[in-house]
């Protein structure tokens, strides 16, 4: 109970300008660098999945590997990396997604997940929900049941969690920045 008071938002670092003019870095670097706040946000975002039977959590690199990897030791399961292009070892699919210029890619292994197992997707925060998309697909790709995706930080105006509403997948955030 003494976690839920914790004020993450007031733990997160913004740093106008980076990586370049207009955007406002939400830098959660603050956060988990303070015990409590790193103890209150992992504990909130496991919350909503405790009893949701979870087999797996998958994390984006990489700031999503730091969160995940404490998100499924709590929920007693493994942590699947989801990494850019060309970082995983073994052979790995693929799926792209656009940028504000061009295109990326990430990667999961093949054999990561098994068919019809519950996954939790995990990242510190989500904008505009492309990077969570191509994440969602991938997992799809290797028939998971995505069964929802926790981020800390919500840009709502962004609009990312409504753009995984429409492809069915259920977002839980902690706190939000206009
Ligand atoms: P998006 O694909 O637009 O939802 O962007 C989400 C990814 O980009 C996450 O992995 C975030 O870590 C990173 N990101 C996007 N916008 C910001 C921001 N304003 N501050 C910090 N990280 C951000």
């Amino acid at each position: 109970a003494a976690d839920v008071d914790v004020d993450l938002k007031s733990l997160v670092r913004t740093i106008p300008d980076y990586p370049k003019p207009g955007i406002m870095f939400r830098d959660i670097t603050t956060l988990i660098g303070d015990a409590a706040g790193l103890r209150s946000a992992v504990e909130r975002l496991v919350e909503p999945y405790r009893d949701a039977n979870i087999q797996a959590v998958a994390g984006i690199e990489a700031r999503g590997f730091i969160l995940g990897g404490a998100v499924a030791e709590k929920l007693n399961c493994g942590f699947i990396p989801i990494r850019k292009k060309g970082k995983l070892p073994y052979t790995a699919i693929g799926q792209d997604y656009e940028l504000e210029y061009g295109i990326d890619v990430i990667e999961i292994h093949q054999d990561a997940i098994a068919a019809g197992e519950r996954v939790l997707l995990i990242d510190d925060l989500i904008a505009t929900g492309g990077t969570a998309e191509a994440a969602a697909k991938l997992l799809r790709k290797l028939d998971a049941n995505l069964v929802g995706a926790a981020f800390v930080i919500d840009l709502p105006d962004l609009g990312g969690c409504a753009r995984l509403a429409s492809l069915g997948v259920k977002c839980h955030t902690l706190i939000g920045f206009e």
